[in-house]
C-alpha cells in the first residue's frame, strides 16, 4: 500500500477550500490526512511563515489556493498589488514544496488569465499566447507565472507541480463583500439587501451581456480531489463547465432573482464595466480523461447557494 499522504489545502478557509473540505470530510480516504490552512495559520507572502508551516504540517501533497483573489472591480484598481501579492504566495510555495520533498503540487490558474484576443474556446496550450485582459493583468501574470514555474521545476528537479484552469466559481463560503466580491456572490448580496430594504428593483452593473461559464464549488471540489489522485501531467488541465453550458450574466440575475423569489424589477446600468465580453473555454480534455464526470445543473446549484446564503447569512463573509 503506498505511505500515508499528508494533503495541505492553502487557502482552506475559502470558497473553493471549504468546499473540498465538506466533500473530504463525508468521505472515507484512510490513507489520506486533510489540512485546511488560511492566512491566520501562516502569511505565505512571508517566505519564514511559509517554511514555518511546512515544517509544522510536513507535507506529501498541497493543493494551492491560496491567493488575492477579487472581481473585476477590484481588480482595476489593485493590479500591482495583485501582481505582487500573488507572485511572492506563489513562489514561496512552490519553492518550499520543493525544498521539503513534497511530492505533488496541484495550483490554480485562472480561465481569465487567458488572451484578451484570442480564438474560441480557448484551451490549455494557449495561456501565454497573447497579453491578459488589461483590467487584472497583475493576477494574470502572476497566475501566468505558476505554469512557468511548474514546467521549470520539472526540467530542473523532476518535480510533479501542475495546475488547474477553473472557470468562475460560486456556492457556499463566497467572498459576498460589495466592494471585492466576484459577480454571483455581487449579485446575491446586493439582491438581498434591496429585499431587506423592501426595494422593487435589482439593479445589475453593466449591460448583463457578456457571457460566462461559472463552476459550482462543490462540482469543482470533486474535481481537485480527483486532479490530485489521477491526473499526472505537468501542463495545466482546465475545470469548466461545458461550452453549450455558458451563460449570460443577466441570465444569472434571473436565476439569482428566481431563487430568491423577488417579484420586483431587474435594471442594467450600462454606464458600468462590462469586462471581457466572453471568454469561453473548452473542457475537452477534462471530458477526455474524466467522460463519466456530471455537473450540477446552474439553477439546482444557484438555489442551494441562495439558500446557503440565507441561513449563514450571520458568520458569511460580507
Ligand atoms: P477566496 O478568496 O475564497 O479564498 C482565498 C484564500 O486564500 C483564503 O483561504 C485566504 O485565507 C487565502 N489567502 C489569501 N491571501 C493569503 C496569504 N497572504 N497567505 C495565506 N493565505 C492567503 O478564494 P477562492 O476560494 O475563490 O479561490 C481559490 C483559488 O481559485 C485561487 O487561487 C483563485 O485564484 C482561484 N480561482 C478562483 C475563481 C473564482 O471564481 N473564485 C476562478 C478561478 C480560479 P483567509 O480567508 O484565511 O484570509
Amino acid at each position: 500500500m503506498e505511505n500515508k499522504r499528508v494533503v495541505l489545502v492553502t487557502g482552506g478557509t475559502g470558497l473553493v477550500g471549504q468546499a473540498i473540505k465538506d466533500l473530504v470530510d463525508n468521505e472515507q480516504s484512510p490513507n489520506e490526512t486533510w489540512i485546511f490552512v488560511g492566512s491566520k495559520d501562516a502569511n505565505l507572502s512571508d517566505i519564514g511563515q511559509t517554511e514555518t508551516l511546512f515544517e509544522k504540517h510536513k507535507p506529501t501533497h498541497v493543493i494551492h489556493l491560496a491567493a488575492m483573489v477579487g472581481g473585476l472591480f477590484h481588480n482595476m484598481s489593485h493590479n500591482l498589488d495583485f501582481l505582487r501579492t500573488n507572485m511572492h504566495i506563489n513562489d514561496n510555495v512552490l519553492e518550499t514544496s520543493f525544498k521539503t520533498g513534497v511530492v505533488k503540487v496541484v495550483s490554480c490558474l485562472s480561465t481569465c488569465i487567458f488572451p484578451d484576443k484570442t480564438t474560441y474556446p480557448i484551451d490549455e496550450s494557449m495561456v501565454h499566447l497573447g497579453p491578459p485582459h488589461p483590467s487584472n493583468f497583475g493576477y494574470s501574470y502572476a497566475k501566468r507565472l505558476i505554469d512557468i514555474s511548474n514546467k521549470a521545476y520539472f526540467q530542473q528537479h523532476g518535480c510533479m507541480f501542475t495546475s488547474v484552469v477553473p472557470c468562475n466559481v460560486f456556492g457556499p463560503y463566497d467572498n459576498f463583500n460589495l466592494e471585492s466580491s466576484h459577480v454571483i456572490p455581487g449579485l446575491i448580496r446586493k439582491l438581498h439587501r434591496a429585499m431587506e430594504c423592501g426595494e422593487n428593483q435589482f439593479t445589475v452593473l453593466g449591460s448583463g451581456k457578456p457571457l460566462r461559464q461559472f463552476i459550482y464549488s462543490r462540482d469543482l471540489a470533486r474535481l481537485f480531489v480527483w486532479v490530485l489522485r489521477h491526473y499526472d501531467d505537468v501542463e495545466p488541465i482546465i475545470l469548466s463547465v461545458d461550452e453549450k453550458d455558458e451563460v449570460s450574466i443577466s441570465n444569472a440575475a434571473e436565476q439569482i432573482a428566481g431563487a430568491f423569489g423577488f417579484q420586483g424589477q431587474l435594471v442594467y446600468d450600462t454606464t458600468m464595466a462590462d469586462g471581457q465580453f466572453k471568454k469561453t473555454a473548452s473542457n475537452a480534455k477534462l471530458r477526455k480523461l474524466n467522460p463519466n464526470f456530471t455537473f450540477t445543473p446552474f439553477p439546482q446549484a444557484i438555489k442551494e447557494t441562495v439558500q446557503w446564503f440565507k441561513e449563514n447569512y450571520q458568520n458569511a463573509r460580507l
